[in-house]
Parts: C-alpha cells; structure tokens; sequence
C-alpha cells in the first residue's frame, strides 16, 4: 500500500519522459477515507492501478488505469454487495486558481480539465474523484432485484410474503 504523501507528485520529479506512479490503495487506505468522509457512498473498496503523468509546459497530462472492487449499497433491495470496477480516465492539470477564468481558452475536447495550485500535483485527490465517479447512480446487485416489499418490508430476493400486489 502507498503511504499518502507518495500521491503528492512534486513538478520537478517528473522528467521529460513522463512518470508512472503505480495505484496501490487496499483497506485501511479506505477506512480512513470513510473516516474524512462519512457520506462515502461505497462500504469499502480495493482499487490499483497505474496513472501516468506527463509536463507539456506547465500543464500535466494525467492517464490513468484503475481497477478493482466497490462494495457498494444496492439501491433497491439495501443489501451490500461487491462490484468489479475498471475505468481509464485521462486528465489535464493546468495551473490556476480554479474555474471561472480564461477556462474556455484552454479546455481541448474529450479532455477533462482539472486545476493545480503551487509546485506539487495532488495525486489522490485526481484518484478520489475518478473512484467517485465509478460509483453508478443507482446500483443494483442484479438486473432482477426484487428489492424490498413496501409493505411488510420483506426482502425480496430472500423471502417470499404474502402481502398482495396492487
Ligand atoms: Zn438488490
Ligand atoms: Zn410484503
């Protein structure tokens, strides 16, 4: 497992070739997450990977792989269930003090935009949000969950009852 301050990325660390931090974040990576951030909306989770970070001048190109698992809250039936996840994501960092500027300017297509401030790249807050973002809307354990009866609050794809349907 990465210790925290190695997903803090200095500029001048990565050379003219680009540089490849590998993605290692397992259990208690997440339980202290949850403990920043109570409103996760995932249980727990393994993720790895690789990103991959290249300077183009003061901008820094971010490609990143990463997969692995959510545990995630089925939305129907509010049982824990595990999902596999794998998702690219590729990501430009540019310099400034956020949205609201000259953002137009420098926005390319298919290319999502992100800002850095000061001379280290914060690697984890990228990986934070791309782990977010695998998070479905509305997850399902099954295509065919039959959720929770409103009624009697059986769970459905566990037990039957005998509660009659309008
Ligand atoms: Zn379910
Ligand atoms: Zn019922």
């Amino acid at each position: 497992m990465l210790k925290k301050k190695s997903l803090r990325v200095p500029l001048t660390s990565i050379p003219p070739e680009g540089l490849e931090k590998e993605v290692d974040l397992g259990e208690q990576y997440f339980s202290r997450w949850r403990e920043e951030d109570p409103g996760l909306e995932f249980a727990d989770a393994r993720i790895n990977g690789t990103v991959r970070l290249e300077k183009h001048g003061r901008d820094v190109l971010v490609r990143g792989h990463l997969q692995g698992r959510l545990q995630l809250t089925c939305s129907r039936c509010v049982d824990n269930f595990d999902a596999p996840v794998d998702a690219d994501f590729d990501l430009l960092l540019v310099p400034g003090p956020g949205p609201g500027g000259d953002e137009e300017e420098l926005s390319a297509p298919d290319l999502d935009l992100d800002y850095y401030t000061g001379e280290t790249l914060d690697l984890e807050a990228v990986i934070r949000e791309q782990i977010i973002l695998m998070v479905p809307l509305k997850p399902l354990c099954a295509e065919d969950c039959k959720g929770i009866c409103p009624k009697c609050g059986a769970v459905l794809n566990r037990e039957e009852c005998t509660c009659k349907k309008d």
